[in-house]
């Protein structure tokens, strides 16, 4: 029974990085949206309206866990859960080193509550820490950030409504941003905006497309190139914008004059006529915005797929004025802050690498501790840290992430998680709990003070509805207590606000902002000290990295990791409406539960009859590193050669069929491209 007090207070929805504001709602027990900076009139999606539920879902985690000798996770007191962290984390330090440690935060946390945690790691002498961004769009920041300057959208959702032509590339924004998707582009489309779309799937944002383009998964490649040598050919370029804000354009126009647009087309899996006229739409729009999603990013190749596309919005001019450029759209509530205030293993906050002599000298100086306090050394990626455990990876601390559902290859990561010392910080009994030593219960959204910042650069803030439940503490005051007991440090903030300040100072893009300018509306990045605002459209005059052009790069495509045989089919994954990543808290939602039925299996109907394969059958899908069963839908909606499943259930698990190679530059894995076979299950 919760006898909590529940008030409305004006927060932001935890489930994606539109960050729509709500708040709970006391007619309906529920939560509903306000006015916020990207809701402006209050609407919110399913997700949305059903946020409230698992804040007051009975299965809450309500007092620290320990497992005893018995093998079985037991209630414990605050004091004991903590010096067996104590304990634990001080062995294998002095056993092992540092770099045994491995912090894993939060994307789906607040900026204040990751920025503790990175300083955490950092202080304990390791840059082994990550967030989830490094499952969905580090290939993106990669790209970006090495050719822009900044892993961030370029435009704001605002000016893109003033595009001509929007090409959404291996991205659902009917299903996975809602609000963006329907306050945003279908009124610019209704008013005459062009869409192209390509995904392997028609999918409900297919529905308001002018041009589909089915793609091979693990083809963007040749069809990026195509797209661009029709540009070339046909004259669609801006001169002028090459001439003035690029280089390297001649190697790049010298390789696209020797692509075979219609072998390309061909390799891609798409008819060559849909393509060019995709090409031309693209290319003749006066401001044409490009948004990408994870069907691109999550790849192997996933960094050389970004590269493609960044020629794409170059060769038109379409980067540096509003209704264009290159926009990721980002998953989790604050995938996109938990990389900007530091938690990654190679970047301190703000980006500047850990390897930079000055950054780690302007990062102690904030901190008030020695230079050579802060480790030079790189750390491990996520996927990285999940194959080192028990090698050299030693004691790991899971803060609100479901490890052992999200990460690919789960047979193998779940071995692996045996071999650690695991300390889960979160909300929920979740897969992940199964395999932990210490669970510390956590808060959820409406329990929390802090900023997060969503998809196009804006710092929002948060507000408690409530109060965390029984004697779970809030996320901040553990990360708080965690720092006090394995570094030096004292960890003494007075508030969020106080966390904040000290944010600023250490991470360069947000040094102008103040907490308590904030109000109810955002402050949007970079935002540098001394500013009198933030900055909308990227790369105006000049690149975020400080010159006035950007190069060109001639992208090979790179083969599927997966050899495919004759009879399997490409498993590609992606996400529902109603669900949010690994599904642990909204699997716990009845309303979102009514709403959407059992997992299935998407198959073309050619490939459903030529195994046999009726529509709501059983099927066995299976390659080299595991098999789930699971329902059958036959639907013409997936390309011929590919299924589809999401990957917000443990039953069926599909990232046991996942594989775990990395693309070698931002080390995100396949998840998109997974040989298969697939067979009716026999009643015998
Ligand atoms: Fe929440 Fe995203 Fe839905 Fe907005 S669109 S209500 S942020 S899940």
């Amino acid at each position: 029974m919760d006898d909590r007090t529940h008030e409305p207070a004006h927060s932001i929805c935890p489930f994606c990085g539109v960050g729509c504001g709500i708040e709970y709602a006391p007619a309906s027990g529920k939560a509903t949206g306000w006015r916020g900076p990207v809701n402006r009139k209050g609407e919110v999606c399913p997700k949305g309206v059903a946020a409230y539920d698992a804040v007051t879902d009975d299965e809450r985690l309500t007092t620290p866990r320990i497992r005893r000798g018995d093998g079985k996770l037991h209630e414990a007191s605050w004091e004991e859960a903590w010096k067996r962290i104590e304990q634990e984390f001080g062995t294998v330090l002095d056993q092992h080193g540092p770099d045994s440690l491995y912090f894993f935060a939060s994307s789906n946390c607040t900026n204040e509550e990751n920025y503790l945690l990175q300083k955490v790691a950092r202080l304990c002498g390791t840059n082994n820490v990550d967030n989830c961004a490094r499952l969905c769009h580090s290939s993106t920041v990669a790209a970006m950030g090495a050719r822009f300057g900044a892993g961030a959208m370029t435009n704001t959702l605002d000016d893109l409504t003033e595009a001509d032509c929007f090409l959404v590339v291996g991205a659902n924004p009917a299903v996975n941003h809602p609000v963006i998707f329907r306050s945003y582009l279908l009124p610019a489309i209704k008013q005459g905006t062009t869409m192209i779309h390509v995904d392997p799937r028609a999918t409900d944002t297919t529905e308001a497309a002018d041009h589909h383009l089915p793609v091979r998964p693990g083809y963007d490649i040749p069809l990026l190139n195509a797209m661009a040598a029709v540009v070339v050919e046909e004259g669609l370029v801006d001169a002028g914008f090459i001439a003035d804000r690029t280089t390297e354009f001649g190697p790049l126009k010298q390789f696209l004059g020797e692509v075979d647009v219609d072998a390309a087309a061909e390799q891609a899996g798409v008819d060559p006529e849909d393509l060019r006229a995709a090409a031309r739409a693209y290319g003749e729009a006066d401001a044409a915005a490009i948004f990408t999603g994870m069907g691109m990013s999550q790849h192997h190749c996933g960094t050389a797929n970004v590269h493609a596309l960044l020629n794409l919005a170059l060769l038109t001019g379409n980067v540096g004025k509003p209704g264009s450029g290159v926009n990721p759209l980002r998953g989790q509530n604050n995938v996109q802050g938990a990389g900007d205030v530091g938690a990654l293993p190679s970047v301190l906050p703000g980006y500047r690498p850990v390897t930079d002599d000055e950054g780690r000298a302007d990062l102690a100086d904030v901190w008030g501790v020695d230079p050579a306090a802060i480790p030079a050394a790189p750390g491990l990626t996520e996927v990285e840290a999940t194959h080192a455990m028990g090698e050299s990876v030693h004691a790991a601390y899971v803060f609100a992430e479901n490890v052992a559902v999200t990460e690919p290859n789960q047979s193998r990561v779940r071995e692996q998680l045996e071999e650690c010392f695991l300390v889960v910080h979160d909300i929920f009994p979740s897969e992940t709990t199964e395999y932990a030593d210490v669970v510390l219960p956590g808060s959820a959204w409406a329990e929390k003070e802090g900023t997060v910042t969503n998809t196009d650069r804006q710092v929002m803030r948060m507000r408690p509805n409530t109060t965390p439940p029984g004697d779970a503490r809030t996320d901040l005051a553990i990360i708080r207590e965690l720092g006090r007991r394995i570094t030096d440090d004292a960890f003494e903030y007075d508030s969020p606000a106080q966390v904040f300040a000290e944010l600023t100072r250490a991470t360069p893009i947000y040094g102008g902002m103040r907490y308590e300018n904030i109000g109810d509306g955002s402050l949007r990045w970079p935002f540098p000290e001394g500013a009198e605002s933030g900055t909308d459209v990227l790369h105006v005059d000049r690149f975020e990295h400080g010159d006035r052009t950007a190069e060109f790069r001639v992208v090979e495509h790179v083969d599927p990791v997966d050899p495919v045989a004759e009879d399997d089919l490409v498993l590609t994954t992606g996400r529902v409406i109603e669900h949010f990543n690994s599904g642990a808290v909204t699997r716990r939602s009845d309303t979102l539960l009514r709403l959407r039925g059992a997992e299935t299996l998407q198959i073309h109907p050619d490939d459903a009859e030529a195994r046999g394969i009726e529509d709501g059958e059983t099927v066995r899908v299976e390659n080299d590193r595991g098999a789930v069963t699971v329902a059958a839908e036959v639907t013409p909606a997936i390309r011929r050669g590919a299924v589809f499943m999401t990957f917000h259930d443990d039953d069926p698990l599909v990232n046991v069929l996942t594989g775990d190679t990395l693309d070698p530059e931002a080390k995100i894995p396949e998840y998109k491209h997974s040989a298969v076979r697939v067979e009716v299950v026999s009643c015998d």
